[in-house]
């Protein structure tokens, strides 16, 4: 599977993805952690204009890669169409994917930075905290599967067990974990969240088909029915596993969406 990290300079990626690859390995996971310093560094001095060959060859690499073992993206991920990049290496290589999402506070990263030589100055950190567009924000399909505030402790034992879950279901069935959160938790949010979305579409779908049914002729009703009822449940399993895969907010399913989405099926 692909493990897609994501957060500012100093958060702890580096860290993470060196203690996590050991705990998989321990697991029985043959991993191994890409990202692209590995290129960048191999270059004498850093030039704008090598970043395309080393974001291509990046992506290459952990394409290579993900066709024999898991492998762990250590970078930014700043921008979500890096992120939608790598969910496609993924997809195209049909592999589970894992978006991790670490943050910590500015101040935290800055004092990181520092005690660690400023290798990227402070200004730079400060601007790309203000404009970072966080996973999930925009979009749904980029929501983090785990959130880890790495000011707090982090259970990695646990957080390989859950990579190792998920790729074992080889369902994409995302939990949102926090660690500020404990893990029963967060389980149970996503449950109910799927719970409670399922019985809005449930109702309101019910409603719709009602609707159209008592407009028709009554030599028609019967077939009319029978027709509406299978493509209603075609749409209740389509949705099911619509929510099994991607994590939607509760709030996204407005009446008016369901009713466009149960149109268009
Ligand atoms: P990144 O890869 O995100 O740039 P690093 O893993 O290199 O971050 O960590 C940046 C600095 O912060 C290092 O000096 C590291 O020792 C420290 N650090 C990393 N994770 C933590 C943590 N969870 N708690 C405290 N310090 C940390």
């Amino acid at each position: 599977m692909l493990i897609i990290l994501v957060g500012l300079p100093s958060v702890g990626k580096t860290t993470f993805s060196k203690k996590l690859s050991k705990e998989l390995h321990k697991m029985g996971i043959d991993n191994i952690v890409l990202g692209s310093d590995l290129i960048r560094e191999s270059f004498p001095v850093w030039n704008e204009k090598y970043e395309e060959f080393i974001k291509e060859a990046t992506y290459d690499l952990i394409d290579k890669a993900l066709k024999k073992y898991t492998v762990i993206v250590d970078d930014t991920n700043y921008y979500n169409s890096k992120r939608r990049d790598l969910i496609n290496i993924a997809k195209k290589n049909k592999k589970n994917y894992m978006i991790i999402y670490l943050h910590a506070p500015l101040e935290i990263l800055l004092k990181r930075n520092v005690e660690r030589g400023e290798k990227i100055p402070n200004e730079v950190i400060i601007k790309m905290f203000e404009k970072f567009d966080k996973p999930g924000e925009k979009y749904k399909w980029d929501e983090p599967h785990i959130v880890i505030d790495t000011t707090k402790e982090i259970n990695i034992e646990e957080i390989a067990k859950l990579v190792k879950d998920y790729d074992r279901i080889n369902k994409k069935n995302p939990k949102v974990v926090d660690n500020n959160k404990d893990h029963k938790e967060n389980h149970e949010d996503a449950k109910n969240n799927k719970i409670k979305i399922m019985d809005k579409i449930d109702k309101i779908t019910r409603k719709v088909v009602g609707e159209v049914i008592s407009k028709q002729e009554p030599s028609k009703i019967k077939e009319i029915s029978k027709e509406l009822t299978k493509l209603r449940k075609e749409f209740l399993k389509e949705m099911n596993k619509k929510l099994d895969e991607e994590n939607i907010d509760e709030n996204y399913f407005s009446e008016e969406k369901i009713k466009e989405e149960f149109r268009r099926c």
